[in-house]
């Protein structure tokens, strides 16, 4: 099913170089808002930041997948020291996804992708073969009206979740 991920966690945080060497993936495929920073925040917090020289130090590839405008991304990716991006993504296309694999040189199955929405991020994630990762939002606030009528859609899904023991 593809609205259901591999896993859910609780942030980016958790997704350590070790998680990722456990299960094989050499790459992380990243969404900005609400999964590395907070909705139309400019810069991450200092921890989010340390994960992400983790990552470089550990070998571990990054990507962002977003939907959202080039200049937008590519500042943010310029201040994060993220050096590879896709932009105007129209996830839950697996365009994107696919596309951050080739450039990270990973097949999609050894790749994670993280992001805080399922009718966006997982959904196209999966459909590109990723390894899907729920993540929890950051912050709702300021997320607008096409993203609210998202999250409701997301509610039995969740619910599914968290009956399957896979949200804690
Ligand atoms: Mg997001």
């Amino acid at each position: 099913m593809n609205l259901i991920p591999q896993d859910c966690l609780g942030s980016i945080l958790e997704i350590t170089p070790q998680y990722l060497k456990e299960r094989g993936l050499g790459g992380v495929i990243l969404d900005i808002d609400n999964t590395l920073t907070g909705h139309n925040v400019p810069l991450p917090t200092p921890d989010v930041m340390a994960l992400l020289s983790e990552y470089r130090a550990a070998g571990v590839k990054t990507c962002v997948v977003s939907n959202n405008r080039r200049p937008r991304v590519a500042a943010f990716c310029e201040k994060t020291g993220i050096h590879d991006f896709v932009w105007d993504a129209f996830k839950p296309a697996a365009n994107g996804y696919v596309k951050a694999a080739e450039i990270m040189g990973l097949p999609p199955e050894r790749t994670a992708a993280a992001g805080d929405q399922i009718f966006t991020d997982v959904w196209g994630a999966r459909r590109a073969g990723c390894y899907a990762v729920l993540l929890k939002p950051i912050h709702r606030g300021g997320e607008g009206a096409f993203i609210a009528f998202k999250r409701l859609l997301e509610k039995p899904i969740l619910l599914y979740l968290k009956l399957k023991g896979m949200i804690k």
